[in-house]
């Protein structure tokens, strides 16, 4: 079995013990020789076996009687429009769901927020999970970003590893928390286009950019 295929099923694991995800919600996948290997539909994401791990190429086929995850539409599209993505993470994680919920852009609070790529990290209109009408909502929200919320649903994340999707995935939602700690108490002070930019300058050289 390819080391890949252990890390996707370890990434799924990890992603519920680190409470981004729970049961069959969410997946996982990476990109492999001309496509990407994705969880399977419908399953516990921590009682995954390797050989269930999909093999989906670039035009969306994968072999008979296999069960890739209902969003591979998503996963494919994403891994088409950025060349640089390795790995992408699906999370119904809470916060994330509440202001996906609110169907609003989790906005420039906070400077981590620069992390995922730009200015604030947009809510994808809502769409029926699995459809195309989802991924093509998605990837108008990924627009220079390596984040975002898809209202009604969860969030997304894509990086150079899985490590690093997961580690951006986790990122957002805590900010997610923050965001709606503070708006619990009154109305977050944003943080200028100004400053904003200058985080995203800082960015380019701050740690690992998986
Ligand atoms: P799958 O089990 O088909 O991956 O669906 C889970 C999910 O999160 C759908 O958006
Ligand atoms: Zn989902």
């Amino acid at each position: 079995m390819s080391p890949l295929i252990d890390q996707v099923v370890a990434t799924a694991r990890e992603s519920v013990a680190l409470r981004l995800n729970q049961g069959s919600s969410g997946n996982i996948s990476a990109r492999a020789g001309g496509g990407f290997l994705i969880t399977p539909s419908g399953r516990d994401m921590t009682a995954l076996a390797a050989a269930e791990i999909v093999a989906v190429g670039m035009d969306g086929a994968y072999p008979e009687g296999a069960k890739p995850s209902s969003e591979w539409r998503f996963h494919r599209d994403l891994y088409a429009a950025f060349p640089e993505a390795r790995a992408v993470v699906h999370a119904h994680s809470p916060f994330a769901v509440a202001l996906a919920c609110l169907r609003r852009d989790l906005p420039p609070f906070h400077y981590m927020v620069a992390l995922a790529g730009g200015m604030d990290i947009r809510c994808a209109p809502y769409a029926t999970f699995g459809t195309q009408a989802l991924s093509d909502a998605v990837l108008a929200a990924l627009q220079g970003r390596r984040a975002c919320l898809m209202a009604n649903h969860g969030l997304l994340a894509w990086g150079g590893s899985l490590a690093g999707a997961l580690a951006l995935a986790l990122e957002v939602e805590a900010l997610c928390g923050q965001y709606l700690r503070a708006c619990q108490t009154g109305e977050p002070v944003l943080l200028t286009a100004r400053e904003m930019a200058e985080v995203l300058e800082k960015f380019k050289d701050y740690g690992a950019r998986d």
